[in-house]
Parts: C-alpha cells; sequence; structure tokens
C-alpha cells in the first residue's frame, strides 16, 4: 500500500544482536507506529510486550520472533519490575535483538527509565525509540487540542495512581488545580473521585468540562463528555473500559467543534466556542 521512501529507509538503523530497544507503540491505532518502531519489529528476535499494545501491531514483528508478553491480564499480577528488566538483560546477553515493546511511549508513566537504568547497570547497549503517549495522541482522537490559546498556556499531564492503588501522595493537588489549567490525568479513572474532591476543593468549579477518553485512537474508542461536579456518577454509570484517561479544562468544549471521528459517523461540528470570548484584536493567552 506503501513503501518507505529510500532516503528514509536508508536512514534507519540496523538491530544489532545484544542490543535492546525501547519503543513506543502508540495509543493502540497501528498507523501511530513510528518508522523506527516498524523498522526495529522486523528485526527483532524476540519481543517484550505489555498489556497495551495492538494485536495488529505484534503481527508486524518479524516471522518466527519469539513473542513474550509481559504485562497485566485478567487480573493476574503482573510480573515484577525487576524480573522484567533481568529478562531483558539475559536475552540480550544471549546475543538476541530485544525489542521491549510499551504502549504510549516508554518514558511517559511507563517504567521506561527503570528498564533502560538496569540495561546501562549490565552494560547492555539499548536504543529508545519515543512513541505517541496517550495524553497527545488520545485527546487528538477524542478532537480535544491539549494546547488552545484561548484557554491554557500550560498541561500537565498527571497520574492519578500510584503503586499500592491510591492518588500519589508527592503530589500537590492545590497547587496543580491552581497553577494548571488543563489536566490530562492518566490511570485516574479508579481513584476519580478522590480526585476530583481534591480539585473541587482547591476551587476548580463544578462547571469545568470533562473527558474521559476510553481506548483511545483503537476501534472501540469512547468519550464521555461530562463535567467536574457530574463526571463521578456518569463515570460510574458508563463504566468506561480501561486503559482511560481523563481530561479536565475548557479545552474539552473543543471537542463540540473538532470531534473529527464523530464527524466521520455525522456528527455536526459546530462552531469555536470561543469565538465571542476573542473577538479579532484581543490578545489571546499565548
Ligand atoms: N506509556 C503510556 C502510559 C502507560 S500508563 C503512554 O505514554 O501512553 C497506562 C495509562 O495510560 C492508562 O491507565 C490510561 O490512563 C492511559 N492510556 C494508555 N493508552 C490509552 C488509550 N489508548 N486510551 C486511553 N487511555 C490510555
Amino acid at each position: 500500500m506503501f513503501s518507505v521512501p529510500p532516503t528514509i529507509a536508508a536512514s534507519l538503523p540496523r538491530f544489532e544482536p545484544g542490543w535492546v530497544w525501547l519503543v513506543g507503540a502508540g495509543p493502540g491505532d497501528p498507523g501511530l507506529l513510528s518508522l523506527h518502531a516498524l523498522n526495529g519489529l522486523q528485526q527483532a528476535d524476540v519481543v517484550v510486550y505489555d498489556a497495551l499494545v495492538d494485536n495488529r501491531i505484534l503481527e508486524a514483528a518479524k516471522p518466527g520472533a519469539e513473542m513474550v508478553y509481559a504485562g497485566k491480564r485478567g487480573g493476574k499480577p503482573s510480573p515484577k519490575q525487576a524480573d522484567i528488566s533481568q529478562r531483558l538483560v539475559e536475552l540480550a546477553k544471549s546475543g538476541h535483538r530485544v525489542l521491549r515493546l510499551k504502549g504510549g511511549d516508554p518514558f511517559v508513566f511507563g517504567r521506561g527509565g527503570e528498564e533502560a537504568l538496569a540495561l546501562v547497570a549490565a552494560g547492555i547497549p539499548f536504543r529508545l525509540v519515543p512513541g505517541i503517549t496517550a495524553g497527545i495522541g488520545g485527546l487528538a482522537y477524542a478532537g480535544i487540542p491539549a494546547t488552545h490559546r484561548d484557554v491554557n498556556a500550560a498541561v500537565t499531564f498527571v497520574t492519578g495512581h500510584q503503586a499500592g492503588g491510591d492518588v500519589p501522595r508527592g503530589l500537590d493537588w492545590t497547587a496543580l488545580a491552581k497553577g494548571s489549567p488543563v489536566l490530562v490525568i492518566y490511570m485516574a479513572v479508579q481513584n476519580l473521585p478522590a480526585i476530583v474532591d481534591k480539585l473541587l476543593e482547591a476551587g476548580r468549579p463544578a462547571t469545568e468540562p470533562v473527558a474521559i477518553i476510553s481506548k483511545a485512537s483503537t476501534p472501540e474508542q469512547q468519550v464521555l463528555e461530562t463535567t467536574l461536579g457530574t463526571c463521578i456518577a456518569d463515570c460510574a454509570k458508563a463504566a468506561p473500559p480501561p486503559p482511560a484517561m481523563v481530561v479536565v479544562g475548557r479545552v474539552v468544549q473543543l471537542r463540540a467543534s473538532l470531534d473529527w471521528i464523530g464527524a466521520l459517523a455525522g456528527r455536526a461540528l459546530l462552531p469555536d466556542p470561543f469565538a465571542a470570548e476573542t473577538p479579532d484584536g484581543r490578545q489571546r493567552l499565548a
């Protein structure tokens, strides 16, 4: 269907035996893979992959490549991080080309740093291939700009979940609520009530728009449009299937105008919701 132009193909590296490539697979849609990721997949001897990686991407691996599952499935405990890192080291030491494939970006809430540090400690050469993180790609597929001049000059990626399952304690939610007009919260659904409480307590209005994006960029993508005041009940009712993320901020309002996937299915897109607020000549935010 398409071929990689020779100038680009020639720029892509060879996967040397004994190396580990830490690769981001993007949020789901195989078309969001990078050429580096595809190039690595087609050369790897072993692919160690996570739960969030789409089967259509795994099928792009070289025929005969060993596929090793290293994620959590069916509520079973996930393999320990140290065991995964150790496995990567052993596979590389025995001369394999090892591709560690992760959902989104390896360095965004993906423990890619931990695995890379283990490789460095063991003297294993590695390459890092960034992927499109859910907080960027997922928003794009929901028709929600991460930044918009009329709304926000900053956006914050937050995890709603720390090891053990609680809302991360080290985070100053009041500062986040006051300082970041848009919050993109990964792993937030389980702790949504606690997070919403903290944001409301810190003064975010109950009317503020919220989107809950589930299975972004996959054929099963669902987006729940709600508000800070109603999202707990709406989320409990809709029970969005994982993985899902929560976006808090007025950029969510733009979805009514920019839901390009909805438009493909016939949704009528509305005019710019902020046009009245920013008549020509008035200064925009950034
Ligand atoms: N490294 C990944 C994030 C891993 S943490 C990245 O960069 O995207 C897992 C969390 O990411 C999920 O709980 C969810 O909040 C979010 N996530 C990952 N893929 C997603 C998708 N396709 N749709 C919605 N959220 C997603």
